[in-house]
């Protein structure tokens, strides 16, 4: 388990004639095992903020703490999903999943194997291990991609508007599903969403964003009692 510390952190888009301050010194700590959804108005700078956690642009200012040890760049600690999948369209569900098992060497080719069968099982994706994704529906490609990051075992996971793109349905499935998997294995959860509901649901604490970064000196902070 690990404790992601955000500590001010600062992020502006310079591109050219306009300059956007995405974030405005952001202070976050969350704890081992903690599931935080971060909720705000589009724009407020959600997708921003997880990908400087993910390591995927650097901040302009401020420091990422993993367990107190400063990090940049992206790394197997952390694992991210998307709203839209980024599934390999040229690779099976099997190929998709063990690919995510590249990024930490896992030894055997057997390992591999059984490694992504049992996450693919995990996820309720037994028997759809050779089709592509055009062939499964969307709740499915985002079971792929649940299945290809927790094979993977990040301590930590990133989620940006996972279940946007679901019909209400598909999204109340695949939210128990995934709480009982963060409840097994205790990650430690920053979630991105625009939808209180969705956020009350999932998380031990919820913490808003506000619109214009600069004007609020609050952060507000909601902690959910889910006992
Ligand atoms: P300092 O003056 O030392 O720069 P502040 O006292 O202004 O810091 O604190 C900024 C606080 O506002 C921090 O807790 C930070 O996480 C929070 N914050 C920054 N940007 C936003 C935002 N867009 N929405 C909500 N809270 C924010
Ligand atoms: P949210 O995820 O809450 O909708 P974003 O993090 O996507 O917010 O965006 C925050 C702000 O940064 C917005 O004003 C957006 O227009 C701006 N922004 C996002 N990405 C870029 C970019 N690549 N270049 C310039 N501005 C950007």
């Amino acid at each position: 388990m690990s404790t992601v510390a955000l500590e001010d952190l600062t992020h502006v888009y310079d591109s050219g004639a306009e300059s956007v301050k995405a974030l405005d010194d952001v202070s976050l700590t969350i704890d081992s095992g903690e599931f935080v959804s971060v909720v705000g108005p589009s724009g407020c700078g959600k997708s921003t903020l997880l990908y400087v956690v993910g390591g995927f642009i650097d901040p302009t200012h401020g420091r990422i703490l993993v367990d107190g040890t400063s990090i940049t760049g992206p790394g197997t600690d952390r694992g991210v999903i998307f709203q839209e999948y980024a599934l390999y369209p040229w690779k099976s569900v099997m190929e998709n999943v063990k690919f995510g098992l590249k990024h930490v060497g896992t030894d055997s080719t057997e390992e591999v194997e059984a490694t992504a069968q049992k996450y693919i099982s995990r996820v309720g994706l037994d028997g759809h291990e050779d089709k592509y994704p055009k062939e499964l529906s969307g709740g499915m490609k985002q079971r792929v991609a649940i299945a290809r990051t927790l094979a993977y075992d990040p301590k930590i996971l990133l989620m940006d508007e996972p279940f946007g793109a679901l019909d209400d349905q598909t999204r109340e499935i695949l939210q128990r599903d995934l709480l009982d998997i963060c409840n097994e294995t205790q990650k430690t959860i920053l979630f991105i969403t625009h939808d209180i509901e969705e956020a009350a649901f999932l998380s031990d604490r919820i913490v808003v964003m506000s619109t214009q970064p600069g004007t609020s000196k609050e952060q507000f902070e909601v902690n959910i009692d889910q006992s």
